[in-house]
């Protein structure tokens, strides 16, 4: 076995002399049977990956396993780097381990991996979202006896609204601003968040990106994804264009100067985090709206629920109270300690 166990060498339900379909590992999660890690903090020899944001697609690593949706975006952030990939739900024998990749729905060719050894069957969610956004492929249940679950927003105050809901607030916001002579500044992690929010607009005035919102878009505009059309900001950009103008941007950017040019504004952030009062005030928004590419409290019972698994593993977010939670309603569930959680790179950011 690699590494040093960080947990669980007493699965419940095996035979303690053979070894899990996964174990958790200081590098990541780890499959004995195949030899590959799962979305690996260390750089390892083979790592199978579930999304291309940088807490779970790392540089380092001998070769990487994706969806076909997945890969371009992973190689715009991590350059050249040794890949192979999968449609959604085609099987790829590891070793003495049966490979699948199912859609998490969090972003664009975002995955669940299915591990299946020895007829039994585990799955490790990565990020996942429940609810269909129009332009992730939507989330899909995978039946498993051992679900390895994300629950970034683990707690019953963390309910979303209906998109539909979210984009008009957001439309009428801009619109607002632009009646007012005002530029609508909004924040958004420039893989996922922006492009959803892009397919969400009803222009009342030009789209502008950032470089890094720009620059995804681009990846995922070539692969077919639909995004409207959209104007980077360069540095000899004129503030005029800006009239009424939406300017999408990570959120670092927002408080920069590089904010400054477009003069009078508001400022914007689309998130899961917006539904805590305190945060929205600390984050000095003018306004916050509900969106997040994770599930509520509901989508994560759901999703668990339609797995049919008895263990669960729960990591990236409220684990304690989670499993706590799980085990109260009959799982067996215990945490896993990770290094997932922090979405885009950007220190200090939360993922939303
Ligand atoms: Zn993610
Ligand atoms: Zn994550």
């Amino acid at each position: 076995m690699r590494g040093t166990v960080a947990t669980p060498d007493n699965s419940p339900i095996l035979p303690c002399m053979v070894e899990p379909v996964l174990t958790f590992t200081d590098r990541g999660i780890y499959c004995p049977a195949g030899d590959f890690f799962i979305d690996p903090w260390r750089p390892v020899p083979r790592a199978v990956i579930t999304h291309g944001h940088a807490d779970h697609a790392r540089p380092g690593h001998g070769t990487y396993l994706a969806t076909t949706g997945a890969l371009p975006v992973i190689r715009h952030r991590l350059g050249e780097i040794e890949a192979e990939t999968v449609q959604y739900g085609e099987t790829r024998d590891i070793g003495a381990a049966r490979v699948s990749l199912h859609p998490a729905g969090h972003l664009p060719g975002s995955a669940q991996i299915r591990v299946e050894v020895r007829g039994e069957v585990w799955v490790v969610s990565g990020d996942y979202k429940t609810t269909p956004d129009g332009l992730s492929e939507p989330f899909e249940p995978v039946r498993c006896h051992t679900f390895v679950t994300e629950c970034t927003f683990g707690l019953p105050v963390f309910t979303w609204p209906e998109q539909a809901t979210v984009a008009r607030e957001i439309n009428a916001w801009w619109a607002k601003n632009a009646a007012e002579g005002r530029t609508s500044l909004l924040g958004a992690y420039s893989l996922g968040k922006a492009q959803r929010l892009l397919s969400l607009l009803e222009p009342q005035g030009p789209i502008l990106t950032h470089g890094a919102v720009e620059a995804t878009n681009a990846v995922l505009r070539a692969q077919g994804y639909a995004l409207p059309e959209t104007t980077q900001v360069t540095p000899d950009f004129a503030p005029r264009k800006a009239k009424g103008a939406l300017v999408l941007a990570p959120p670092s950017a927002l408080g920069s100067a590089w904010a400054r040019r477009f003069g009078p504004a508001s400022t914007g952030f689309a998130s899961g985090w917006m539904r805590l009062r305190g945060i929205r005030r600390r984050r000095a928004m003018d306004r916050g709206f509900v969106m997040s590419d994770h599930a509520d409290w509901p989508g994560l019972h759901q999703a668990i629920q339609a797995t049919g698994a008895e263990n669960i593993y729960t990591t990236h977010g409220y684990t304690e109270i989670f499993a706590r939670w799980l085990n109260s309603q009959g799982y067996n569930a215990q945490v896993v300690s990770t290094e997932f959680g922090c979405e885009d790179g950007t220190e200090g950011e939360e993922p939303s």
